[in-house]
């Protein structure tokens, strides 16, 4: 689909669509045609097999034919792996459950129970690899919030959960797991960011040395930085917005942290080759198991990847049911305090959570950062964009000078994502947004609205106090004044984005938990979209409801979470560390200060822990060995599937 240059885009749906059908398994059965003035098309009948059909013209098939030959030819099935994936949904979204057998929560039960029987087959080698499980924060407060909805039982504090599941596999007959959670290895990447982001000042500026010596022909990108830990939105833009590769963060994305830090660091620690570890991860989506297949996190040397097998929350909430696990059963490891749990049985420290947003706090440890690097107190502006808590721009500057230190965004769901590729296209001529330099008139009649409502509305820095449009402000500040800082907010072009792909981040991603709904919480069987299975007979089936949203109401809506409201709920659990609350993103509208990163006793070890390990794989690896360590690449895929500008490409296919 080609969008006009002069449209806004707002009536997207924030799913792509699936597509027909997957084009891979065919791919390498085409045959060359000598014929070329005709069309072939794949035909797929009812029973999923795949046909080529030539037409060629009269002139080709010959006089004796005066109507255009047809010639159909069943195709071969090819297998398809990730790898192969060109995200067009196709299998994905739909029928990932046929395509992808590997990479679920049945391979790891596979794998534990090969640990736990050793097969008497010689053929069949023993399972020798040590295993690993990193759980992301996203996933442990899902499942928090889904069984203490199914229970109608407190939520359990995410480092209280983290402990029990790590307990529950470190048994023996579960094959000796040793379980981390992924905030240490984010903790890595933010820290990576802020030195990649200082890095393109200093490109910038002309004054960047290359540490590798150029090994790596790497040389840092111009601004904004996209960011890019988010999987959905790497795979979009490699596949439809190649020209906006170079703005790309290169740093790896937390999950991508955990499986160098596993299989390298840790590794080498236990004295495993990477190949003999078998490390498991956790992830809020399915489109984690397509990051994880990328040729940068596969080692040639050892054949293994960093990450062996990607689980959903939802797969992980099978595996561990499937084994009998009780998140509310007591463990001997439940009054282990954060820290010294991390010292007993953790390879790294637990659950770090830094102040900013639940899909990792990019953006706010940037806003730390420069804040903290500025020599006089700064103060952060933030606003919506269109009313939408997923589309918020921050603004940091010298409330003395006017001099705007930051410009950044959140940007979540592919409806705003698709709004900012134009944005940043114009801002940088870059993309498909490059020629949306000129804007409708009824675009630019509503920008130009906005704008006078948000100089109306303006806060006052430190206050929250609306600024009158003219005269003195409430706090003595001249119209002037403020409308030049104004001014200089509007043009101030972009330096950090943080993009996600989910509407609300990866606390809503495609691979968390479901709403409990009433036969989930009664103990019937439920299909994948949590309804009964067998339907209950609405005339028959009078049992009440006793679960609901907080504060439960009677009746069948008791029973029924909103989207939003269950959206909400794992949000609000995310910032439930171990004894309370932690810090949440701070509310739009609203001026003032950035928060400082913590530093509690967690935080220092974390980054005592995070130099020593880069100091480590910098003397072991030499300073290219650190950039792979810590960064990947990303690579632009040509070609159109959905024709058009920027669709799914085809020419990925080699026919
Ligand atoms: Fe996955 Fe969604 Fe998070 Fe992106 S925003 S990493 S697709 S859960």
């Amino acid at each position: 689909m080609a969008f006009s240059g002069a449209l806004t885009i707002t009536d997207l749906d924030d799913f792509l669509t699936p597509s027909q059908a997957c084009i891979i398994p065919v791919r390498n059965g085409k045959a060359q045609s000598d014929m070329t003035d005709g069309s072939t098309e794949i035909h797929i009948d009812s029973d999923n097999n795949y046909y080529e059909v030539s037409t060629y013209s009269t002139a080709v098939a010959g006089p004796s034919n005066p109507k255009a030959a047809l010639e159909k030819k069943a195709l071969e099935r090819a297998e398809i792996n990730l790898n192969d994936c060109l995200a067009c949904s196709g299998c994905i979204t739909s029928t990932e459950s046929l395509l992808i057998t590997l990479q679920s929560h049945l391979e790891v039960l596979t794998y534990i129970n090969s640990i736990s029987s050793p097969s008497i087959d010689e053929a069949t080698p023993p399972e020798t690899r040590r295993p690993f499980l990193s759980i992301s924060p996203q996933t442990l407060a899902s499942l928090s919030a889904y069984h203490s909805a199914l229970t109608s039982r407190p939520p359990l504090p995410l480092g209280l959960l983290l402990r029990r599941i790590r307990h529950f596999l470190s048994a023996k007959e579960r094959g000796s797991w040793t379980v981390g959670d992924t905030t240490f290895a984010r903790h890595l990447s933010l820290r990576e960011s802020v030195q990649e982001f200082e890095e393109r000042r200093a490109y910038a500026k002309g004054k960047w040395v290359d540490r590798t010596g150029g090994q790596g022909g790497y040389t840092p990108g111009p601004f904004p930085v996209l960011a890019s830990a988010c999987p959905g939105w790497v795979c979009y833009a490699e596949k439809a917005q190649g020209d906006l590769l170079p703005l790309m963060s290169s740093v790896r994305s937390s999950q991508g942290v955990a499986g160098a830090l596993v299989k390298q660091y840790w590794g080498e620690k236990a004295g495993l080759k990477p190949n003999e570890i078998y490390h498991v991860t956790a992830m809020p989506c399915y489109d984690k198991k397509l990051e994880a297949s990328r040729s940068d996190f596969y080692s040639e040397a050892h054949t293994t990847r960093d990450v062996d097998c990607v689980l959903t929350t939802g797969e992980l909430d099978l595996l561990l049911q499937d084994l009998g696990f009780n998140p509310y059963a007591p463990t001997p490891l439940d009054h282990f305090s954060p820290s010294s749990s991390a010292s007993a049985t953790a390879p790294w420290p637990d659950l770090l959570t830094p102040a900013g947003t639940s899909s990792g706090s990019y953006l706010h440890t940037l806003l730390a950062h420069i804040s903290a690097s500025h020599p006089r107190p700064s103060a952060l502006h933030t606003r919506k964009l269109r009313d939408s808590a997923d589309n918020e721009e921050y603004i940091l500057y010298d409330p003395d000078t006017n001099e705007v230190l930051f410009k950044g965004a959140k940007v979540y769901g592919f409806r705003n994502l698709q709004n900012l590729v134009r944005r940043v296209g114009k801002e940088t001529g870059l993309g498909r947004g490059k020629g949306a330099g000129k804007l409708g008139a009824a675009v630019a009649a509503r920008r130009k609205k906005a704008r006078a409502g948000a100089e109306s509305s303006a806060s006052t820095p430190g206050t929250g106090a609306t600024t009158p449009a003219s005269g003195t402000g409430a706090d003595g500040v001249e119209v002037g004044a403020e409308l030049e800082r104004l001014k200089r907010w509007e043009e101030k072009k972009m330096d950090y984005v943080e993009v996600m792909a989910c509407p609300s981040g990866c606390v809503n991603g495609g691979g968390q938990m479901k709403p409990v709904t009433p036969a989930a919480a009664a103990g019937m069987e439920v299909d994948e979209e949590g309804y009964p299975r067998p339907m209950p007979d609405p005339g028959t089936d009078t049992a009440k409801p006793k679960l609901g949203k907080e504060g439960g109401e009677d009746g069948e809506e008791g029973w029924r979470w909103s989207t939003k409201e269950w959206v909400q709920r794992v949000e609000e659990l995310y910032w439930v560390g171990e004894g309370g609350l932690l810090t949440p993103p701070g509310s739009p509208g609203l001026t003032g200060g950035v928060e400082k990163a913590r530093e509690g006793e967690a935080e220092v070890k974390a980054d005592e822990l995070a130099e020593r390990i880069c100091r480590d794989v910098e003397d072991t690896l030499g300073p290219q060995g650190r950039w792979e360590f810590l960064r990947t690449r990303f690579r632009k895929v040509e070609g159109d599937v959905l024709g058009g500008e920027g669709g799914v490409t085809l020419e990925a296919v080699t026919w």
